[in-house]
C-alpha cells in the first residue's frame, strides 16, 4: 500500500484491497480444502506457491490478510503467520540451517529460542556461540566461515538490555550472513529491525500484536524470496495458524499503535517513579537516561515500549511480598496484553538456584518483571506505591 500513510492508518487499510465482501470486517475462512472449477484452475491452485484458497495448511485468505498487515507494519515484502511465535522461530531455523552450519546468537533471548539452540541445534550438528548483546565486536569476533545466521533479539527480556541493530546487520551483511531479529517486546510502532538493514523479523503475535491475550500466534517477515523458502518447511512443519486466532490478531492489530503509545507511557511513568523510590535498588527500562544503552534506544526507537523491570530492596522475599500485595496486576508471564502482569523471572527457572548463580545468569533473584496494560499510568503507579510500602521494601 502507499507507503506515505503512517502506520495507525496501514493497520486500518491495508488488507482492504483484496475485499471480495462488502462486510467492513473482515469474514473468517475456516475451510479446509476449496475447490476448483475446471481442471485448469485446478493445476493452478496446486502448483503456485503460497496459495489462499487450495488448502489451509498451505494458507487461508484470513491468514492472508494478517501476513499483508504485518509486511506492511515492518516494511516487509511479504509475512508468514504461524501457529505461535516459537513456530516462526523453529520453521525459519529448520528452513535456514543444515548439518554443519553455525549460528551466533545473544546470551539474552526468548527461552524457547535459547531452547531451539541449546537442545535441538547441537543434535541436528548445528553449532551455536552465544555472545554478549551489548558488545558489538563481539559478535564480529564470533563469526566463522560457516557462520549462516545471527539471531537478535532487542530490548531483551528480562534486563532490556538493547542491540545495536545497524552495526549488526551491516556486519553480517559484509560477510554474506543472514541476520533475524525477534521485534516481539518493541513491536513496528516502536522500532523497525528491516530499516535497520536486518534480514527477517519475527514476532510472538500473541503478545502486543493481537494485544489481549488471548490469541496465540507468531509471524516471521522478510523478502519475498525468503519467505517463500520458509514456507517450504512451514508446509512440511504443519505449524499453521488457526484462522480464528489470525481472525482476532487482525481485529487486535487494528489499535496496536493506540495500546503500544499507552503501554510506553505507562512503562516510563512507571519506571521513572521506581527509579525515584527508596525501596528499589535498581530498575531496567530503556527509556530512562541511567539506562547504560539509552543512547542507542534513543537512535534507534520511536518509543521504549511497555516492558520494565526492578529488583526491590530485601531480596526475593520481599519481591513475593509485593507481587502479592498489587491489586491491578497478576502476577502471569505473559506480555503486550491490555492488563498489566509481573513475574518473578528467577521463579520461572526450573532448577533451583542460588543467588548468585540467578545473578550471574542474568536474572537477579528478586527481579520482578513488569508488562505494562492499558491502565491509566496514575492507577500503576499507585497501586505499586502502595504494594512497595505493604512488603517492607523500603
Ligand atoms: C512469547 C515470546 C516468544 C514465543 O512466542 P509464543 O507465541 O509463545 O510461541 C518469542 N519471543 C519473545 C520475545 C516472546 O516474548
Amino acid at each position: 500500500m502507499d507507503d506515505s500513510f503512517t502506520l495507525e492508518t496501514l493497520l486500518l487499510h491495508a488488507d482492504a484491497d483484496d475485499d471480495a465482501e462488502p462486510g467492513i470486517a473482515p469474514p473468517i475462512h475456516a475451510s479446509v480444502p476449496f475447490s476448483a472449477a475446471t481442471a485448469e484452475e485446478f493445476a493452478e491452485l496446486s502448483a503456485e506457491p503460497r496459495h489462499e484458497r487450495f488448502y489451509r495448511r498451505y494458507g487461508n485468505p484470513t491468514q492472508a490478510r494478517l501476513e499483508r498487515l504485518i509486511a506492511e507494519a515492518e516494511g516487509a515484502e511479504a509475512a508468514l503467520a504461524t501457529a505461535s511465535g516459537m513456530g516462526a522461530v523453529s520453521t525459519t531455523l529448520l528452513t535456514l540451517l543444515s548439518a554443519g552450519d553455525h549460528v551466533v546468537a545473544q546470551h539474552s533471548m526468548y527461552g524457547g529460542t535459547l531452547g531451539f539452540l541449546r537442545d535441538v541445534a547441537p543434535r541436528l550438528g548445528i553449532e551455536v556461540t552465544f555472545v554478549d548483546q551489548a558488545d558489538t565486536p563481539a559478535f564480529a569476533r564470533a563469526l566463522r566461515p560457516n557462520t549462516r545466521l545471527v539471531m537478535l533479539e532487542t530490548p531483551s527480556n528480562p534486563l532490556l538490555r538493547v542491540t545495536d541493530l545497524r552495526a549488526v546487520a551491516e556486519l553480517a551483511r559484509d560477510r554474506g550472513i543472514l541476520t533475524m531479529a525477534d521485534n516481539t517486546v518493541a513491536t513496528p510502532v516502536n522500532q523497525r529491525p528491516l530499516e535497520c538493514g536486518v534480514d527477517l523479523v519475527m514476532h510472538s503475535v500473541t503478545k502486543s500484536l493481537s494485544g489481549h491475550s488471548d490469541v496465540l500466534a507468531g509471524i516471521v517477515a522478510g523478502s519475498r524470496e525468503l519467505i517463500e523458502r520458509i514456507w517450504q518447511t512451514h508446509i512440511l512443519v504443519g505449524a499453521v495458524v488457526s484462522p480464528y486466532d489470525a481472525w482476532l490478531a487482525l481485529r487486535g492489530l487494528r489499535t496496536l499503535v493506540m495500546r503500544v503509545e499507552r503501554q510506553n507511557a505507562g512503562a516510563l511513568a512507571l519506571a521513572r517513579f521506581l527509579q525515584a523510590h527508596p525501596g528499589v535498588a535498581a530498575v531496567n527500562h530503556p527509556g530512562l537516561p541511567e539506562h547504560p544503552q539509552h543512547g542507542l534506544a534513543v537512535r534507534q526507537m520511536r518509543g521504549f515500549g511497555g516492558l520494565l523491570s526492578f529488583e526491590p530492596h530485601g531480596g526475593r522475599e520481599a519481591a513475593e511480598r509485593l507481587l502479592s500485595a498489587l491489586r491491578l496486576v497478576r502476577r502471569s508471564p505473559s506480555l503486550g496484553g491490555y492488563r498489566t502482569l509481573a513475574v518473578r523471572p528467577a521463579a520461572m527457572w526450573a532448577l533451583e538456584l542460588s543467588d548468585e548463580e540467578l545473578t550471574e545468569a542474568g536474572v537477579p533473584p528478586a527481579l520482578i518483571r513488569v508488562a505494562v496494560g492499558l491502565e491509566n499510568p496514575d492507577d500503576l503507579v499507585a497501586d505499586f506505591e502502595r504494594a512497595l510500602a505493604a512488603a517492607g521494601a523500603a
